[in-house]
């Protein structure tokens, strides 16, 4: 198939996921559709289908606010808390030692500056958690108070782009919280000892969501798995974080059909790289416990095909003769380069697994992502997206493994 083919396909699958469905929070409606539509074209193109369901958490909101002594703070529900409508004193604290000492029994605490610098890691996120996080968590629970107001800035490298962000965006903290930005925080804080008034109509609602695989073969040794998370965050129609990723997933399933390999493959569409609990990672290790050390190679494709700059492959451990296959295509495309490692994506689950793998993205995100302000925000649409560059990707990675497949036979 010509590139320019392969442009128009990677278009279309890209107006269905990012324009007609749209966002594709796990839980929701939409992101059902999505899985949906994914499961359609690999099953079309004749791939062998396992759809696994997970359970998830939807979560909406009406709003929050907060008003003391007839004036208003500007509020937004944290993603994912339980809702609330409650009165009491205000307490502010910003650092660990004072969360420490102070009694914030049935008070509404206001977390600001140092304490509420960074995203908390959700209590039972997989693969990352430091006990600082564990410890803040476990004393706001011993704690006891009748809700949370974060005060936050921008943390790109925490956050994404989202000013402020929710310091807790997690459906197993069970103490109702908000957000604010640090600015209005500072307001906040003259009021500090004060009675406040806080309303968020927030509600969790019992819903499922499905990982989508595809495979060529039933054999599972030496599988090369090609992975890539279809789910977004809450407002944001998630064009390179991560429809193209699910659309060079889509192109390849028609790629690789067309040419014969020695390798087993597996298209992995994966449900919760961008939600808390990461339920679709967790279950795909579940179900693969154990065989992480005779998989070939995870490709895990994410923030692939910005409009500026070119590709990258980033590779992660992989054997010399891989490394080399891989070197020989980056060399005879111009439009892909080798990527700096980085690990906020779906490969480390592979990589803290023992299984190389290689990273797909846009060099232009892994060098500027601690400055830019697109990620997890309505700014990530299609209008930031290089269709060429999806292809592009699609090609490169068909010719990779079309070259290990040649190596395997010699
Ligand atoms: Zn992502």
């Amino acid at each position: 198939m010509d590139k320019r083919t392969l442009t128009e396909k990677a278009k279309s699958h890209l107006e269905v996921l990012c324009a007609e469905i749209g966002e594709r929070r796990v839980g929701s409606e939409k992101n059902r559709q999505a899985t949906a539509y994914t499961k359609k074209v690999l099953k079309e193109l004749g791939w062998q289908i396992e759809s696994t369901e997970l359970s998830a958490i939807d979560w909406k909101t009406e709003g929050a606010t907060l008003t003391c002594n007839g004036e208003s703070f500007e509020v937004f529900s944290s993603e994912y808390s339980l809702g609330c409508s409650v009165k009491g004193k205000l307490t502010a604290i910003n650092t660990v030692a004072q969360l420490e000492q102070i009694d914030i029994k049935d008070k509404i605490v206001l977390l600001y500056g140092e304490i509420a610098s960074q995203q908390i890691a959700p209590k039972k996120f997989p693969f990352w958690n430091p006990e600082e996080h564990q410890h803040i968590v476990s004393l706001l629970e011993k704690g006891n108070p009748k809700a949370l107001i974060c005060a936050t800035e921008r943390n790109a490298i925490s956050a994404g782009g989202v000013y402020p962000f929710p310091m807790f965006e997690d459906g197993d903290f069970d103490i109702p919280s908000v957000y604010m930005k640090d600015t209005e925080g500072e307001k906040l804080l003259a009021y500090a000892g004060q009675t406040v008034e806080l309303e968020s109509k927030a509600i969790r609602i019992s819903e499922t969501a499905f990982n989508v695989i595809g495979r060529n073969s039933n054999q599972t040794k030496d599988r090369i798995l090609i992975t890539a998370h279809i789910d977004t965050k809450i407002s944001t129609p998630g064009a390179i974080d991560n429809g193209t990723g699910v659309a060079i997933v889509l192109l390849l399933a028609e790629l690789l059909k067309e040419k014969s390999q020695n390798y087993p493959i597996e298209l992995v569409i994966l449900n919760g790289e961008d939600y808390y609990g990461a339920p679709g990672q967790v279950k795909y290790m579940e179900q693969n416990a154990g065989q992480f050390g005779e998989m070939l190679l995870n490709i895990n494709i994410d923030g692939a095909g910005y409009k500026e700059g070119v590709s990258c492959f980033s590779p992660f451990n992989l054997p010399e003769n891989i490394l080399d296959a891989l070197y020989e295509v980056l060399w005879n495309t111009p439009e892909i380069t080798e990527g700096l490692p980085w690990y906020q994506g779906d490969h480390s689950m592979f990589l803290q697994n023992g299984c190389p793998a290689i990273a797909v993205s846009s060099q232009w995100f892994i060098e500027n992502f601690e400055i830019q302000e697109l990620t997890h925000t309505p700014k990530d649409n299609l209008s930031i997206v290089n269709y060429e560059r999806v292809a592009e990707c699609a090609l490169g990675i068909t010719k990779f493994i079309v070259s290990l497949s040649h190596d395997k036979n010699n």
